[in-house]
C-alpha cells in the first residue's frame, strides 16, 4: 500500500491533471502566455531569424521568470513544480513568446541536459551547475548524436578512454543545440566500444575544458534564433568525477532523458499551434472573397477544424505523459503518442495555417511561414516520427 504522503502526492497530481484538462484557459498557462506577450515580443525577431541569432537577453529574462528553474529542485535555486504544473507554463510560453527557437532551446535545456543532471548527477555535479542553469548565468547542452549515428545512437563512437585519475574523450558530436553559447555539456561517449550499448557512458563536462572545440553554428530551415553546431573532443581530459551514473549505464541514463524529452519537449509547440489556431480564425474571420469572409466557405473552417482537432488530442496526450511519469509510473507508450502526435499536430497546423492565410502565409513578413519552417525539426530532433512508431509497434507487441 502506498504511505500516506505518496497517496496525497498522488492525489494531487490527479486534481492538476484534470484541472489541466479540463481548463483550456489554465490560469498558470493564462499567466505565462501574458508574462511572455509583454516580455519576450522582440522587435527585431524577423532580422534575428534571418541571421540566426540567438537573443540571450530574452533567455536570461525567461531565468528571471522562473522558467529555467521550473523543475529543479528548490535546494539548487528551482521551483521544484509538479510536471502539468511545468508542462502548463511551456505551454503558455509558447502560446505568448513568438520566438520558436528560443521557446525550443530553453526545452532543450530542460528536459534532456538538466533532467539528466538532476536524476543522475552526484551531488558536487548539481551543486555546481544547477544553479547556475536555474539563473540563466550558464547554458546547458546535450549531446549523443553523431555524423553516422542518429537514430541509432547506441552505434556512437566517440570514445573515452580510461586513464589515471580520469578518463580521455574524443570523438565529434553533431547537430547539438545551443553548443555556441553552452557553458557546460552532456555527452554520451563509450568507454568499451566491442559491447555496444552497454559500453556507452556519460560526462558532464565543462564547454572551456582544453581538447573541445565548438564549431561555427549551422544555419538551418527553422528554430533558427536557437544555434547548433557540431562539438569535437581531442584528446579532452576529463576527471573521474566529470562521469555521470557508472561505467556503461549511459544507454539507461540517455533512454531516461528521452522519455522526459518525448514527453516535454513538445509542449512549447502546443502551445505555439493555440497561437496558430487563433490567429487563423481571426483571419478567416477578416480576409474577404466573393463577397464573403473565407471563414464561410467549409473548406477552410474545416481546415481549422482539423488544427483544433490535432492539438487537443495532442494536449491531452501531453498531460497523460506528465501525469503518469509525475505518479512515477512507465510512460514510454505515452511519452512516444505526446510525442509524435504534438510535433505532427504542429506541423500539419501551421501548414493549415498557411493555406487559409494565402499568398499572406508565403511571404516572410507576417511571420506565418516562420510557423512551418519551426515545426519541421518536431518531426526529427528527440528521435524522428518513424522512431517513435517503432517504440509504439513494440509495445503493442509487434516485432522490431
Ligand atoms: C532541430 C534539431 C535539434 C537537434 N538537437 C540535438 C541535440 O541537442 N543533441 C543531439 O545529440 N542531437 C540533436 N539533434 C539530432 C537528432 O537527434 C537527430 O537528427 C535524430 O536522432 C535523427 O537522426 P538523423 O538526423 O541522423 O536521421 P537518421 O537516423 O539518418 O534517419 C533518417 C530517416 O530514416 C528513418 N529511420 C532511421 N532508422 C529507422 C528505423 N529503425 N525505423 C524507421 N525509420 C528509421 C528516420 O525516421 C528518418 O526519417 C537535433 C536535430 C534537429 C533537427
Amino acid at each position: 500500500m502506498p504511505d500516506t504522503n505518496e497517496a496525497a502526492a498522488s492525489e494531487s497530481s490527479e486534481a492538476i491533471a484534470l484541472e489541466a484538462i479540463l481548463n483550456a484557459q489554465h490560469p498558470e498557462k493564462e499567466a505565462v502566455a501574458l508574462w511572455a506577450r509583454q516580455n519576450l515580443s522582440d522587435p527585431a525577431l524577423l532580422e534575428r531569424d534571418e541571421g540566426c541569432e540567438f537573443w540571450r537577453e530574452g533567455w536570461n529574462r525567461c531565468a528571471e521568470q522562473g522558467i529555467q528553474g521550473s523543475v529543479i529542485s528548490a535546494d539548487f535555486g528551482g521551483r521544484e513544480l509538479d510536471l502539468i504544473t511545468a508542462m502548463l507554463r511551456f505551454e503558455g510560453l509558447g502560446v505568448g513568446c513568438e520566438d520558436a527557437g528560443l521557446v525550443f532551446g530553453l526545452s532543450a535545456q530542460i528536459w534532456t541536459m538538466q533532467a539528466t543532471l538532476e536524476k543522475f548527477g552526484t551531488g558536487e555535479q548539481k551543486g555546481r551547475w544547477l544553479p547556475a542553469l536555474a539563473s540563466g548565468a550558464a547554458i546547458g547542452a546535450f549531446a549523443i548524436t553523431e555524423h553516422e549515428a542518429g537514430s541509432d545512437a547506441f552505434s556512437i563512437k566517440t570514445e573515452a578512454t580510461k586513464v589515471d585519475g580520469g578518463y580521455v574523450l574524443n570523438g565529434t558530436k553533431a547537430f547539438v543545440t545551443l553548443a555556441p553559447v553552452c557553458d557546460v555539456i552532456v555527452v554520451f561517449t563509450t568507454t568499451n566500444p566491442e559491447v555496444g550499448r552497454w559500453g556507452i557512458t556519460g560526462f558532464l563536462v565543462d564547454i572551456n575544458t582544453p581538447g573541445i572545440s565548438v564549431g561555427p553554428n549551422r544555419p538551418k530551415m527553422g528554430l533558427r534564433t536557437t544555434p547548433f553546431a557540431d562539438v569535437t573532443f581531442e584528446n579532452c581530459e576529463v576527471p573521474q568525477s566529470a562521469r555521470i551514473g557508472g561505467e556503461g549505464s549511459g544507454a539507461a541514463i540517455f533512454s531516461s532523458a528521452m522519455e522526459s524529452e518525448r514527453a516535454f519537449l513538445l509542449a512549447g509547440s502546443v502551445g505555439q499551434l493555440e497561437r496558430h489556431i487563433a490567429q487563423t480564425i481571426q483571419y478567416a474571420n477578416d480576409r474577404v472573397q466573393f463577397g464573403q469572409p473565407i471563414g464561410t466557405f467549409q473548406s477552410v473552417s474545416h481546415e481549422i477544424a482539423d488544427m483544433k482537432f490535432a492539438h487537443e488530442t495532442a494536449r491531452l496526450m501531453l498531460y497523460k505523459a506528465a501525469a503518469l511519469q509525475q505518479r512515477g509510473e512507465p510512460s514510454m507508450m505515452a511519452a512516444a503518442l505526446a510525442k509524435l502526435s504534438a510535433s505532427e499536430a504542429a506541423l500539419a497546423g501551421a501548414m493549415s495555417s498557411i493555406r487559409v492565410h494565402g499568398a499572406r502565409g508565403y511571404v516572410s513578413e507576417h511571420g506565418v511561414e516562420r510557423g512551418l519552417r519551426d515545426t519541421v525539426g518536431g518531426v526529427i530532433y528527440g528521435g524522428s516520427s518513424g522512431i517513435q512508431k517503432n517504440i509504439i509497434a513494440r509495445l503493442l507487441g509487434l516485432p522490431s
